[in-house]
């Protein structure tokens, strides 16, 4: 979110700069009023003393805000995280397996409204969900993704001799307590994992582990 706000501010019409005349980033601080925390993200001027740019970032921030979710939501290339199209750029290469331009946007989106990010169609969901399948069905687990049970569509279905898992994914910024998944109603004496997005794209090991241990009962 800091690197495309940096972006945006940078192509504003009346800014239109190299994006490396602004620096960018983020900190999580201490509500004092009611125990929460507090994300600020910033822009400065990268030249000492301040050149200014920042200000006249400030004084457009509205429609700098508006850019910068265009930007984070509408990849021409539609890439998955980030790319050459979007985020990426030569002044932030040490960053780019780092940049992730959805949660950017839902992070932003959130921020703007309090719009809470929504969940994924199955198909999405079962698209992430392959790699996970392929380690899965390796280990000869029966897999079927998306799945049809009672007429309702499932991300993942695992099964290990008489036992199902029903898999699925939340968006990253909601809480592992989330469970207004579209396949809960099933939920009742079946086994259901909803891992989160985020943690899935960066650990897939250990998400494969606690999966395979609720199959194989041992969760
Ligand atoms: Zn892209």
């Amino acid at each position: 979110m800091a690197e495309g706000l940096r972006l945006a501010a940078s192509r504003h019409r009346d800014i239109d700069l190299d994006p490396s005349e602004f620096g960018a980033g983020f900190r999580i601080v201490p509500n004092q009023d009611d125990q929460t925390l507090l994300l600020d993200v910033y822009l400065y001027d990268t030249l000492s003393g301040g050149a200014g740019y920042a200000d006249l970032a400030a004084r457009n921030i509205e429609e700098i805000l508006q850019q910068t979710l265009a930007l984070l939501e509408q990849c021409p290339s539609h890439c998955e995280a980030s790319c050459e199209s979007c985020l990426r750029h030569y002044h932030n290469q040490y960053l780019k397996d780092r940049l992730d331009r959805n949660l950017g946007a839902e992070l932003l989106r959130y921020a703007l409204d309090g719009t809470l990010p929504e969940e994924k169609t199955p198909e999405a969901q079962a698209n992430l969900l392959r790699n996970l399948r392929r380690l899965l069905e390796l280990e000869g687990f029966n897999c079927e993704s998306p799945a049809t049970i009672d007429e309702t569509t499932v991300p993942f279905v695992v099964g290990h001799s008489d036992r199902q898992v029903l898999v699925g994914l939340r968006p990253a910024l909601l809480t592992p307590t989330w469970r207004d998944h579209s396949f809960g109603r099933l939920q009742a004496g079946t086994s259901t994992v909803v891992l989160n997005e985020f943690i899935l794209g960066r650990n897939l090991p250990d998400e494969h582990q606690m999966v395979r241990g609720v199959v194989l009962g041992k969760q």
